[in-house]
């Protein structure tokens, strides 16, 4: 299995803007935001996509969304909204084969979604 940023990013070889962090999940801010709050919640263990979580994975994938909303709770955007993301695979555009959710928020968010080519 192919090494991905993100853990390079949870061993801190590379740094991160990290907003969380437990002994299964690391939370920082997308280094390219498309909305006022955009973190990226992941477990530190390697789960390549939702297609591929294992059953022993619900926990930490059910962790995950708690921490979303605990952050969202801190950045005070639980009250307006946000969206919370999951890309699967290329079709689903994910770029970065290491589980993440996006939370995204700070502003009214749309439902666009922008097919761009065959699958
Ligand atoms: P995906 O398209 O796989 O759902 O999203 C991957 C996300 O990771 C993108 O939003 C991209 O901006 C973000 N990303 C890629 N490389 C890095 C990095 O080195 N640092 C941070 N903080 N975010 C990254």
């Amino acid at each position: 299995m192919e090494e991905t940023i993100f853990q390079k990013i949870i061993r801190k070889e590379i740094p991160a803007d990290i907003v969380y962090e437990d002994t299964d999940i690391l939370a920082f801010k997308d280094v390219r935001p498309i909305a006022p709050v955009h973190i990226l919640i992941i477990p530190k263990k390697r789960i390549t996509s939702i297609a591929e979580m294992k059953d022993e994975d619900a926990a930490v994938v059910g962790k995950m969304f708690l921490v979303a909303r605990n952050i969202a709770r801190d950045l005070n955007i639980s009250e307006k909204g946000y969206k919370l993301l999951i890309r699967v695979g290329k079709g689903g555009g994910q770029e970065v084969n290491h589980l993440h959710v996006h939370l995204l928020g700070g502003a009214r968010l749309t439902e666009n979604i922008h097919p761009v080519g065959e699958e």
